[in-house]
């Protein structure tokens, strides 16, 4: 019934914006004083700061549920993360107060030094190895923060052939926390263009969805609307999705990943500014994918993180131990960049094997049941993500995320993507969704 209304007075309002004859204020009882593209933590961050200012905020979200790339499925009373699961650097991160807090939440600090990696032969690193490579990495990611350019690749600092260990140190350190190919890494970046994450890392073991929800709370959200065109003109904005429903607003907050604005699945008109085009173009967008196994019981080494150093280097390279958390024998394995994406196309059944074939090579000698429940994400397909999270690509600056959440008349961007301190991050997001705000309110 409000649906109904809603689109009614959309329609009727853009009649009134096409011709000119009549503004939207003139109609205040139909106003929406803002649209929100976008339903995931940068989305309701925003919705919520608007709505706190008295605005009438509408969220229309393309999925059939909402929190983007926090995506929690539960299965027998736990709560499995399948998009973002760690709360980093958590001694400054905003949302570690929100949940532990606001929402009295229990969190589960991660051990990175708990680890083991099974090497080529079968053995573990020994403690002397690891450092060895650890050592290397800091030296190396030191040397390319401090030489590199943007302009080059951190593939092109390499100049002497590496070890096996610095290759796997590489892939496990950087590839994957990126989600990208070396190649496509900008050389003075190795760790990301952020702000160094400080006080470790933390999950949430009752599910980020729960902080999906409290940012949820209150907002008027249309699930199911997949936006492909943003008019934004002197008088507001009007949006347009693919079942043909138009909504009217003085405002605009957009939110979709850089991933769907960098394949121009969103139509904007007047064309966007050069400087946010430049930055689509230029910053890149990385896949991370997640396979979750759950055993009758447990045949690994107890570890935190189970590190695959193996024959096919990036094939399913770390996994951690979620025993604990979830009360049940379960890893959560991780594939990124090049070869997520090779996987991606394949059939879920191949995925399995191949996650399963790492974790024999781990442990030949010992029996490896049958998972009883499988998960798996396919970031790099999915249409409303088109990848996992943003990277500092060849050729970017960190001063394009800047273009990107600059306020274009009525519209503002926001996403992790935009942030400049903490990209690629829930609190990106978050901290976005903030600013956004306060821009469309200034
Ligand atoms: C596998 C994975 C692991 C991660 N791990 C971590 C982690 O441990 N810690 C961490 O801090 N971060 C992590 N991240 C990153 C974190 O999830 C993101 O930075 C954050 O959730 C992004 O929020 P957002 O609001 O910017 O975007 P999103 O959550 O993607 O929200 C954007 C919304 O826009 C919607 N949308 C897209 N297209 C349209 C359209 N055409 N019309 C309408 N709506 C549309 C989407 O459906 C989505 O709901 C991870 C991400 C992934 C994928």
């Amino acid at each position: 019934m409000r649906r109904r209304t809603l689109i009614g007075t959309a329609l009727a309002t853009s009649v009134a914006l096409l011709s000119g004859r009549r503004s939207i204020a003139a109609r205040p009882e139909h106003q929406i004083d803002a649209l929100v593209i976008g339903a995931g933590l940068a989305g309701l961050t925003c919705a919520q700061r608007l709505i706190a200012d008295g605005q009438r905020v509408l969220v229309l979200e393309a999925r059939q549920r909402i929190g983007g790339r926090i995506w929690t499925e539960r299965r027998q009373g736990s709560a499995i993360d399948l998009g973002a699961s760690w709360l980093h650097g958590v001694a400054s991160n905003p949302l570690h107060r929100v949940v532990t807090q606001d929402l009295q939440l229990a969190v589960i600090h991660t051990d990175e030094q708990s680890r083991i990696t099974i090497g080529l032969n079968g053995q573990p690193w020994s403690a002397e190895r690891t450092e060895r490579a650890e050592a290397w990495l800091d030296a190396f990611v030191r040397r390319a923060e401090d030489s590199g350019s943007t302009d080059q690749s951190l593939s092109r600092l390499l100049t002497k052939p590496l070890s096996s260990d610095q290759r796997f140190t590489l892939i496990a350190d950087v590839e994957h926390e990126l989600g990208a190919p070396l190649s496509a890494i900008a050389a003075n970046a190795p760790l990301g263009d952020g702000q160094e994450l400080v006080g470790g890392d933390a999950l949430v073991p009752d599910g980020l969805d729960l902080v999906v929800q409290y940012f949820a709370r209150g907002a008027e959200i249309r699930l199911g609307q997949v936006v492909h065109k943003i008019e934004n003109h002197p008088q507001g904005v009007r949006v347009t999705t693919t079942a043909g429903a138009v909504f009217e607003a003085r405002r605009l907050c957009c939110t979709v990943p850089l991933g769907v604005l960098k394949r121009n699945l969103i139509r904007f008109e007047p064309r966007l500014p050069n400087a946010k085009v430049r930055a689509i173009e230029h910053l890149g967008m990385g896949v991370l994918d997640k396979i979750v196994l759950q055993f009758p019981e447990r045949f690994w080494d107890p570890t935190t993180w189970l590190r695959n150093d193996g024959p096919e280097a990036g094939l399913w390279p770390e996994w951690v131990d979620l025993t604990g958390m979830i009360g049940r024998p379960t890893l959560m394995g991780f594939i990124a960049a090049t070869q997520a994406q090779q996987l991606e196309r394949l059939p879920d059944q191949a995925i399995l094997t191949s996650a399963l074939n790492q974790l024999k090579r781990c442990y030949p000698k010992r029996v490896i049941p049958a998972p009883t429940d499988v998960l798996m994400t396919r970031w790099g397909q999915d249409p409303f993500a088109c990848g996992s999270y943003s990277f500092p690509a060849v050729g970017s600056t960190p001063g394009m995320r800047a273009d990107l959440a600059q306020r274009w008349d009525a519209i503002v961007f926001a996403g992790e993507a935009v942030s400049a301190t903490h990209p690629a991050t829930l609190q990106g997001a978050y901290l976005s969704g903030i600013q956004a705000a306060q821009a469309l309110l200034a």
